[in-house]
């Protein structure tokens, strides 16, 4: 076999993928829909997001859907919907971005990093029941780079103890747990619709649910304008300013976009299903590197695979480093450039351990605790062995043998020559 381009032999990829990893795909549809709401100079409005949420409780199957302006601000109301208050705490994996837990501080309340099963990268419901105390109210499920949380044992668990479950779909819509829609097992699911995401509108978020009460809290909480249009009396006579103190009205241009991308998202993320299962059946067998996928029986599927990821066994290749793994992968001419590790490991930043950010004395992580609860290096280790042990894949958009093919080339040239990388 050849050189290792990383060494000056030849590069595995020659082939120009085209548009094979372009995202989102925006058409003459998009741009149409945008123009017609900036003509009417209807930004501002609700008439368009309306119609969006019509169609999102079609797709997703929900009684409810509320539009938000970003998938954090979807986030935190469901929480606050949910009765997270002052002194509060969630259950939420650590290796994730920090919209699915961080805003929980707003609320007067701490998040606890329950730990993560390294074969899926979502939160271990093995390791959640020891997470509950008195104070916790929710449990938010992050289906990690499109990888369904194992739902059956959260809900059970969540049953028990009288706890909310909010699925943080950001990276997973349209995937299924057992054949169920995502978003749709919890009490309430939350989720971003930015443009990185697999299903894109801008910037964006919003939520869906099958209970009122929920839908009808999360809209006093930050859509002031919805509250006269509610049935709960004690959130209608307050109409006229949100509980929350903010406004989370999603701006039209999104939800414009949002339309069209979700009219054409099944289609799309068939494509991509079909491009990485082929990926990941080829790669079958390459040494250091497993597919992160459920297994076909399961009838659980990865959505759009939204930030696709591998899970590498350095053990397999003499201890090579994950990082010199993808550097010598992005040599042979990759053009979406893969990288070690995920999302940085929120319980131990900064932010998590030391800030007062309200001047409440102390860090806001632990201001309303009856205990310390925070999490130190070496207190969560399967999590903390995790950014060794995953690295980004190519995301591919669109079903190209020949491209596909080159890129497995490249992996299992690496994964034959480790002992060059030594
Ligand atoms: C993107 C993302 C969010 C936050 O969404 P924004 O729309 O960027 O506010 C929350 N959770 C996860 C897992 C995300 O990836």
């Amino acid at each position: 076999m050849a050189e290792l381009a990383l060494f000056g032999g030849p590069k595995e990829i020659q082939i120009d993928g085209g548009d094979i990893f372009r995202w989102p795909i925006i058409t003459a549809d998009d741009e149409e829909a945008v123009l017609e709401v900036l003509r009417r100079g209807a930004m501002s409005g609700s008439d368009v997001t309306l119609k969006f949420e019509e169609e999102i409780m079609k797709y997703f199957g929900s009684s409810y859907a509320l539009c938000h302006n970003t998938g954090t601000a979807a986030i935190q109301s469901a929480m606050w919907a949910c009765g997270v208050k002052r002194g509060d705490e969630i259950i939420c994996q650590s290796m994730t971005y920090w919209g699915s837990a961080l805003q929980v501080f707003s609320l007067g309340a701490t998040v606890v990093f329950g730990e993560m099963d390294p074969e899926t990268l979502t939160l271990d419901p093995n390791d959640v029941e020891s997470r509950i105390t008195d104070r916790t109210k929710a449990i938010v499920v992050v289906h990690y780079s499109a990888y369904p949380t194992d739902m059956d044992p959260i809900m059970e668990i969540a049953d028990r103890y009288k706890l909310k479950v909010i699925e943080d779909v950001s990276h997973a819509q349209g995937g299924l747990y057992k054949g169920r829609m995502l978003g749709t097992i919890g009490h309430v699911g939350a989720m971003s619709i930015m443009s990185g995401k697999s299903l894109p509108s801008g910037e964006g978020g919003f939520l869906i649910t099958e209970d009122k009460e929920l839908y009808e809290r999360a809209a006093a909480f930050g859509h002031y304008q919805r509250m006269p249009t509610l049935d709960n009396s004690d959130l209608n006579s307050s109409s006229g300013m949100p509980l929350g103190g903010y406004k989370y009205r999603m701006h039209q241009l999104s939800s414009a976009v949002g339309r069209v991308q979700l009219a054409k998202y099944s289609e799309r993320i068939e494509s991509i299903q079909r491009a990485m299962n082929y990926f990941w059946d080829e790669m079958e067998g390459t040494p250091g590197i497993r597919a992160h996928r459920p297994k076909a029986e399961s009838k659980s599927t990865m959505g759009g695979w939204y930030a696709a990821k591998g899970l590498y066994v350095a053990e397999e290749l003499g201890g090579l480093s994950v990082t010199r793994f993808c550097e010598a992968v992005n040599a042979e001419g990759v053009e979406y450039r893969i990288m070690p590790g995920a999302n940085i490991l929120m319980h131990l930043h900064p932010v998590m351990n030391d800030v007062d950010v309200y001047g409440d004395g102390c860090p806001t992580r632990i201001a309303f605790s009856d205990r310390d609860l925070r999490q130190g290096l070496g207190s969560l280790p399967v999590t903390e062995s995790l950014p060794e042990k995953c690295l980004s894949v190519p995301w591919f958009k669109h079903y190209r043998r020949e491209v596909i093919d080159e890129y497995v080339s490249a992996f299992q040239k690496v994964a034959r020559r480790y002992k060059d990388l030594l």
